[in-house]
């Protein structure tokens, strides 16, 4: 079986391979993000290969199993034609000469399959009358019927793979207990007949760990091939009798290829009770064209080159008759997994939240189509939220709001003090215009939260804050400064200005405490104004300046507003 795994030094977490996974089987976890093939899902397709830009996919068949085998000298390897195109320039010839040089004792072409096949399909194809009868000899089709199309099993061919096939016919010939290697793109994902599967890669290396190299070998065949030719079959398993008689376009015929197309055809046999008459269906155009073969735009250079390599047709069978075996398979539906707990999804799709219509956003750039197959597949672990770029775009305009708001009293932070305290002193500057600032620090707090506890003192804080809010427009700046202080910059407002905005703010927090049922005067603030002048910019730090003379209230009895005026005495105003 080859395994899909992704390399998490080269991963660079762009997603692309989950865009294209048809089967859900590439799972986003942790914060990193970091991706991981869930093997039980993957359908072997290699989709995700080419979609890598990074070649962080890796593929690997059963290397070791294989060099073992190779080892002992007993096993046969099904070598799959598509592999005159992968060792080029090394001819077939050479190939060959050099796995058995590796040790194999047995090496085929893997035409024998597509001949087994092919006669199996000609049998059901006089055998009338059976309805629809979809082709069962592309494994990626098969594992996605079983597992995302149970409704189509029914109607898979009850016909084998050609490598299971081959596989059975090469132990009916020398002995059941031969060891069989396949090497190629196309390996049957859950056969446990097939002793190893490998990729061409993976022989490469099984090659060069055996001391051969193909291309030091004899150009001609040191041993007697195996049978190389066909007779009834195309590549695949197609019987060529078949192909033909499609082409008149008849209703007993079709040619699907893709995944794509499954849902509709799951739709029209089981829904709409249609009869197809034979699909012939591929998850792409033949096992030249699977993603592990190479670039799409080589296509026909390698199909150019395997039809090279293909000795003339037989006229007679190629398949010994003398030999017995079953080309039959059954295929086990793969159970669903249990359907995502619908709260959860509710859950998921709350946080990543709708357009500004109230729709979904659907827009598809975490590899899913929609915003909900996307939230099933996060409370099943196989997707992360990190993957949702209008998620995270409100998480980070959240975190900045978070920043930007006390989370207490509902204030601006010191952050966003110190910044609009610049902004102003800048503006003050160019438009010739005075500003002003209050510090504002509640008188004993401590007394209050020894007193009556922290929640009380929180709640006068919260209200507080609530008198400063309504007593400022809302161009000033209302911010708590931290534990019980708070600083107002009054925007376009002098110095006498800002002290009757300060007067009407003491006076009404001292309302607080009554409206709160506290005694008199055991809620009240000193408050120091200090006023920005633009024609005197140096004069020094603003805030340093109003928290001067807040301390001179406070000494001076408390409930009391102080003026800071540059280079001149302060006064303390009595109120
Ligand atoms: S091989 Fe196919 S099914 Fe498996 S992870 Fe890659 S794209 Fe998904
Ligand atoms: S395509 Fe997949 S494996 Fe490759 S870098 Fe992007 S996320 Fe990682
Ligand atoms: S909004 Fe997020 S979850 Fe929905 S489709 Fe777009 S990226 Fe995927």
């Amino acid at each position: 079986m080859l395994s899909f795994l992704i390399d998490a030094d080269l991963c660079v977490a762009c997603l692309a391979c989950v865009r294209i996974c048809p089967s859900d089987a590439i799972e986003v976890v942790g914060e990193a993000p970091l991706l991981r093939v869930v093997d039980e899902s993957c359908i072997r397709c290699g989709e995700c290969v080419p979609a890598c830009p990074h070649q962080a996919v890796k593929v690997s068949g059963e290397l070791g199993r294989a060099l073992e085998l190779a080892g002992q000298g007993t096993a046969a390897l099904i070598l799959s034609p598509e592999s005159a195109a992968h060792f080029y320039p090394a001819t077939p010839e050479q190939l060959i000469n050099a796995c058995y040089a590796a040790g194999f004792r047995v090496v085929t072409r893997g035409v024998i399959g597509d001949e087994l096949v092919a006669a199996e399909y000609l049998r059901l194809w006089e055998d009338e009358p059976w309805g629809t009868l979809v082709r069962s000899t592309d494994p990626v089709v098969v594992e996605t019927v079983r597992m995302q199309y149970p409704e189509l099993v029914p109607y898979l061919a009850p016909v084998a793979t050609p490598t299971v096939a081959e596989t059975r016919y090469l132990r009916a010939r020398y002995g059941a207990s031969l060891p069989v290697v396949y090497a190629g793109h196309v390996a049957p994902p859950s056969c446990r007949e097939v002793d190893a599967a490998v990729t061409f890669s993976d022989l490469e290396q099984l090659l060069r760990m055996r001391s051969v190299s193909a291309l030091t070998q004899p150009t001609f065949f040191q041993r007697i091939p195996e049978e190389r030719r066909r007779h009834l079959s195309a590549a695949g398993g197609m019987p060529l009798a078949m192909l033909e008689e499609s082409r008149q376009a008849g209703s007993r015929f079709r040619i699907v290829r893709g995944l794509d197309a499954l849902p509709a055809l799951a739709r029209a046999v089981t829904v709409e009770r249609l009869e197809l008459g034979f699909v012939d269906i591929l998850s792409n155009e033949g096992a030249l064209d699977h993603p592990l073969s190479g670039p799409k735009e080589e296509l026909y250079w390698r199909r150019a080159l395997v039809a090279s390599a293909e000795p003339p047709r037989s006229r007679s069978p190629v398949v010994d008759r003398a030999l017995t075996m079953s080309i039959g398979a059954t295929f086990e539906i793969k159970p669903r997994p249990a359907p995502a707990d619908a709260a959860a999804v509710e859950a998921v799709l709350a946080s990543i939240g709708t357009a500004s219509n109230g729709k979904p956003w659907d827009c598809g750039a975490c590899g899913y189509d929609t915003c909900l197959q996307f939230a099933r597949s996060a409370v099943s672990g196989r997707a992360s939220l990190r993957q949702c770029p209008p998620h995270e775009e409100r998480r980070a305009n959240e975190a900045v709001r978070a920043a930007a708001v006390d989370v207490l009293t509902g204030l601006a932070t010191y952050r966003v003090l110190q910044e609009r305290l610049q902004y102003e002193i800048e503006r003050s500057k160019r438009s010739d215009e005075a500003f002003a600032v209050l510090f504002i620090d509640l008188d004993s707090f401590k007394l209050v939260n020894d007193r009556h506890g922290h929640e009380a003192g929180n709640d006068i804080l919260r209200a507080v804050a609530a008198e400063i809010r309504a007593a400022v427009r809302a161009s000033d700046v209302a911010s708590r400064y931290g534990g019980d202080e708070f600083v107002v910059i009054l925007t376009r407002t002098d110095l006498p200005g800002a002290t009757r905005v300060a007067e009407a703010l003491r006076a009404g927090i001292e309302g607080v405490g009554r409206r709160l049922g506290y005694p008199a005067g055991l809620v009240t603030v000193s408050i120091g104004v200090a006023e920005f002048d633009p024609h005197r910019p140096a004069d020094g730090d603003l805030l340093v300046a109003a928290d001067r003379a807040l301390y001179r209230a406070k000494m001076a009895g408390r409930n009391l507003i102080a003026e800071a005026q540059r280079l001149r005495q302060h006064e303390v105003t009595r109120t």
